[in-house]
């Protein structure tokens, strides 16, 4: 099952105070795809009874007794890499009044829920991805109580984003950045501005690409996916969700202090999450290492957060919370900014040596076996003593030390001598 299991919430509160048209059905003819399997069961073990897929009819109904959660997953195999959009017409009329259809691909591992589906002809429609030229979809069906009774869709279309009127795809010269958008939401101008900032953002990609080791997440493409409204500024992941409002108000404003917010979702991905193809190696704090190598892009390409002299790294260390840790308290937002001006005391440009720990770490590290947050810290701060030459660590107070063995547990204490 394509799961994102693993999605990054983003918290860009980092810096609070800144700022187809060929519709495929079952086993359908046409070779732009066919649906290959249709499976269904009940999320608590209860078997469900029958699913039939009466290709015929070119519709779907999956039977079922004493359950109150049904998953079904849709599977199509496609003839091209580019994204579809999946259209699910609901038919149920052998059901109780209450329910709630969730689509699984978005609300992943989040406490939010997609759009609900209650009533009957309602479409569902989904931009998915495909992966090895499959299409995997999950929908969840929710009732109140045990309920007896079929869910039926009747009608599935598959269509390419491509030949469609609504949907538009927007990529960078070198196709590495892609935005999706819907067409209604941007006019002629701002989907010329998005154009641009696609070239700018592929260029950051390329930076983010060096400065990790030159490994790249999800077969050498970020994908920004404007078409559906989430309850967060944006979930990092393959695709990366984020909301169209928040495009539309960041294209009227000045790019060089706003688009630090699409390079931190991409840097997530290149710290290696679930299905990224990246091993996980250094990251112990996602929004810590997500910000760390979004400030190396800010201030490679004279980008702030909000109009000041400050670039980059300097402008982190003006608007940011600052120094948390004195408290005793961790953040990761704190323990950055302690980072950052420890790496200044002992090395001006410490790019560089970040640039081989994020190298090295790929080569000394097990990616092949999960690790814990705090071996994780082991490595990339054994990596850092050896570039430096100096342990920074050893330079914390006591209160800064408390916080971060409080975090990561005692096997880090040693570090800190
Ligand atoms: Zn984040």
């Amino acid at each position: 099952m394509n799961k994102r299991s693993k999605l990054i919430v983003c918290g860009i509160a980092v810096i609070a105070v800144l700022c187809m048209a060929l519709p495929v059905l079952f086993h359908g003819t046409s070779n732009e795809c066919k649906i290959t399997s249709v499976s269904a069961a009940d999320s608590r073990n209860h078997s469900v009874d029958t699913y039939t897929v009466e290709q015929d009819k070119k519709k779907c109904s999956v039977s079922f007794t004493d359950t109150a959660v049904i998953d079904t997953a849709f599977t199509a195999e496609v003839s091209t890499d580019e994204p579809y959009i999946i259209e699910l017409t609901v038919r149920d009329s052998q059901l109780p009044e209450y329910r709630e259809i969730k689509d699984e691909n978005v609300a992943m591992n989040t406490a939010q829920t997609a759009a609900k589906y209650n009533a009957d002809d309602s479409v569902m429609k989904r931009v998915v991805y495909p992966q090895n030229r499959q299409l995997h979809f999950l929908v969840t069906t929710q009732y109140k109580e045990n309920v007896s009774g079929f869910i039926g869709y009747s009608s599935i279309k598959v269509i390419p984003v491509s030949k469609s009127k609504e949907y538009k795809l927007v990529t960078s010269p070198d196709k590495t950045v892609e935005f999706i958008i819907k067409a209604d939401d941007f006019s002629k101008e701002e989907t010329d501005k998005l154009s641009t900032w696609s070239e700018d953002l592929q260029l950051y990609r390329q930076q983010l690409y060096q400065l990790t080791g030159e490994r790249q997440p999800y077969d050498g493409k970020t994908i920004f996916d404007f078409t559906e409204q989430i309850d967060y500024y944006g979930l990092a992941g393959n695709p990366i969700f984020m909301n169209s409002s928040n495009l539309t108000k960041d294209l009227s404003t000045d790019k060089s202090v706003c688009i630090w917010k699409y390079i931190h979702e991409m840097s997530h991905t290149f710290d290696g999450i679930e299905g990224s193809y990246i091993g996980n190696t250094w990251n112990f704090d996602s929004e810590l290492f997500a910000n760390l190598k979004m400030l190396y892009v800010m201030e490679n390409n004279g980008l702030s957060f909000q109009d000041s002299s400050e670039k980059g790294a300097d402008a982190y260390l003006k608007y940011s919370a600052g120094n948390t840790l004195k408290n005793g308290i961790y953040s990761s937002d704190g323990f950055l900014y302690l980072l950052i001006c420890r790496l200044r005391e002992v090395q001006p440009d410490y790019w560089n040596s970040l640039q081989a720990v994020f190298s090295n770490a790929h080569d000394s590290f097990n990616e092949t076996e999960s690790s814990t947050a705090s071996e994780r810290f082991i490595n990339f701060f054994s990596l850092l003593h050896q570039e430096l030459g100096v342990n920074i660590l050893s330079a914390f107070s006591d209160a800064e030390k408390k916080a971060v063995i409080n975090k990561y547990g005692n096997e880090i204490t040693y570090l800190f001598d």
